[in-house]
């Protein structure tokens, strides 16, 4: 049986990265910041591959999706980029997969942690049957629910701490500390990608680690930042508003979860400006 790896890579919880002009495209630090997250997915793909990979995926998790530098990728790894897709930052992902990898990832919204959210700056909070998840537990529901265990997370100190308890037998890399919302503690990038591509290493070579069950019933709850995104993520069929900021949702499962995160999300992000033109070309 071959041993296909599928990588995450997110750019939040990469070294090196703390502030909002390096995350998003157009700022002076952004071109720097696609470098190190290239950087540390090469590691993470290396430590694939050493570890036995006759096959990586990668998908690029990040904002607009498009942030990896594609010729500098090590030619080895398959690349899923671009959006909008259902499956969001676990695209690409397969039954087939001996192991998901989750790279560059970060606390999850109202939590401490270097630019902390939940897939959008719309959510304030995001709770699946009523507990309060990071992208990496969403996630890691939707590679469960395939049987594809989570085996190495990094990102900084706060995200591999909630790591440890929602994956057990995981392996994180922290390579920075939180030190506010936009500032860090970062290792050296050099340093920060031979941890990650030794631990990918260990983990594909040893394996072990078994993929995270999922509830039988689960409920999605978000809350909003605006009244208007929580109107707009309502007209989605089956959206009942539990509170005033707040929409809620019985889902069959994972994939059906994430899907409805991103219909909540696409929705929230219509900005009153939009709002105003989709009125008028009636
Ligand atoms: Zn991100």
């Amino acid at each position: 049986m071959s041993t296909r790896v599928f990588i995450s890579v997110d750019m939040e919880g990469v070294a090196g990265v703390a502030t909002l002009d390096q995350i998003v495209r157009g700022g002076h630090g952004y071109p720097r910041a696609q470098e190190l997250m290239t950087q540390e997915a090469n590691a993470a793909i290396r430590g694939a591959f050493a570890g036995g990979a006759d096959e990586v995926v990668v998908n690029d998790s990040h904002g607009t999706m498009d942030n990896l530098i594609h010729d500098r990728l090590d030619p080895r790894a398959r690349l899923v980029f671009g959006a909008p897709r259902a499956s969001c930052m676990v695209q690409g992902i397969t039954r087939e997969d001996t192991l998901a990898v989750f790279v560059g990832y970060h606390a999850a919204a109202g939590a401490h942690g270097v630019l902390a959210h939940t897939f959008s700056s719309a959510f304030t909070e995001l709770r699946v049957n009523g507990q309060p998840m990071s992208e990496a537990e969403v996630n890691g529901l939707f590679a469960g629910s395939l049987g594809v265990p989570v085996g190495v997370l990094t990102g900084d100190d706060q995200i591999c701490q909630l790591a440890e308890k929602a994956f057990p037998g995981i392996t994180t890399v922290a390579v920075k500390d939180c030190e506010g919302t936009s500032a860090t503690s970062t290792l050296h990038p050099q340093v920060a990608c031979e941890r990650i591509e030794a631990a990918v290493t260990r983990a594909v070579s040893v394996g072990g680690v078994a993929p995270i069950a999922v509830p039988e019933s689960l409920s999605l709850e978000i809350d909003f930042a605006s009244p208007l995104a929580t109107d707009l993520a309502g007209t989605v069929p089956g959206s009942k508003r539990i509170a005033g900021h707040t929409l809620q949702r019985q889902v069959d499962d994972p994939a059906e979860l994430l899907s409805l995160v991103m219909s909540w999300y696409y929705l929230a992000s219509i900005g009153t400006h939009q709002m105003a033109s989709i009125s008028l070309r009636r």
